[in-house]
């Protein structure tokens, strides 16, 4: 006897069609939830070693829904990806997440925000007019606006990728990989593609400093990167054994709980100046 779940009709459905079916809920709820503006963005501070000085922040989705509460961008950005609902979020996102640096930017507060941007949204013919529209509309300069692209992004479209990619970079927009080492990379590309930043994805920061393959993984990401020019950070941090290797290994910006986890905007205002007060 299988769990009923919430619906007694899911004992006889097979497991194949509860899922399809469940899919389909969550992804017009997805819809439902940007039309009525429960969508927010929670803010990470990316921190550099030594100073402790917040020099970042990434913006990452929060979705809170009346019925089933909170719901991971890890379910629901994979979902809106094969949808292609992944497009409108995306540029809800990254408007957002640039009108924040621009509000911060008015109080005096200049923070660089990094944006998660999916395959699909990049791939969109009018991604670089969108990308400055929206950093015209809030007057923001594009210094303070870095876009995370993952491996699978790069790797699709290369030509037109590339080409794109510059059109970015041309407008000042830092460009990083997300979740470095984890897709198929080619590393002729770093050589090509005009990013300014790699980011060492969590798996591989998580066995550190004991696991052997996670220090080689680690070690080579770090050197590659500092032999390319690039800025190299380090997410997932979340011990001091962690921290203290990737310092050694030559990683000086980190992000991951042992700093702060993702936080409300003026939660990480008042964590970024506390003696400002309101
Ligand atoms: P990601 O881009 O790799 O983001 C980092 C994830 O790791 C975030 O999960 C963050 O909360 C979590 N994290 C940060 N520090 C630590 C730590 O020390 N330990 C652990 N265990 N986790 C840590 P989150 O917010 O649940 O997001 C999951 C994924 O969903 C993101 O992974 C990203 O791929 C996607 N995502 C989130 N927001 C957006 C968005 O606005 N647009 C797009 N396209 N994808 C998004
Ligand atoms: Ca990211
Ligand atoms: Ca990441
Ligand atoms: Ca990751």
């Amino acid at each position: 006897v299988k769990e009923g779940g919430r619906a007694g009709f899911r004992f006889h459905v097979p497991r194949k069609e509860v899922d399809l079916l469940s899919r389909m809920r969550l992804d017009h709820d997805m819809r439902q939830a940007l039309a009525e503006g429960r969508f927010r963005l929670h803010y990470q501070p990316q921190v550099e070693l030594g100073s402790d000085r917040v020099i970042g922040a990434e913006a990452l989705i929060r979705w809170r829904d009346p019925q089933r509460g909170e719901i991971s961008p890890a379910e629901f950005i994979p979902l809106a990806e094969e949808s292609g609902f992944v497009v409108a979020i995306g540029d809800w996102v990254l408007k957002e997440a640039v009108a924040q640096a621009a509000r911060w930017l008015a109080r005096g507060l200049r923070m660089p925000v990094a944006v998660n941007v999916s395959a699909l949204q990049f791939q969109q013919p009018h991604f670089v007019d969108t990308v400055a529209a929206a950093l015209r509309d809030a007057m923001l300069p594009a210094s303070l606006l870095e876009l995370e692209l993952t491996e699978g992004v790069l790797m699709r479209d290369t030509e037109e990728g590339l080409r794109r990619m510059h059109a970015l970079a041309a407008l000042g927009v830092t460009l990083s990989i997300d979740d470095f080492g984890t897709g198929y990379s080619s590393l002729g590309y770093l050589k090509r593609f005009p990013i300014q930043r790699l980011k060492i994805d969590r798996s591989f920061v998580q066995g550190l400093p004991g696991d052997p393959s996670d220090v080689g993984i680690a070690n080579a990401i770090v050197q590659m990167g500092r032999a390319l020019g690039l800025q190299v950070i380090a997410e997932g941090v979340e011990t001091e054994a962690q921290r203290d290797f990737l310092a050694q290994a030559g990683c000086h910006e980190f992000q991951g709980y042992l700093f702060a986890r993702p936080l409300r905007p003026d939660e990480f205002e008042q964590r970024v100046r506390p003696r400002r007060h309101v």
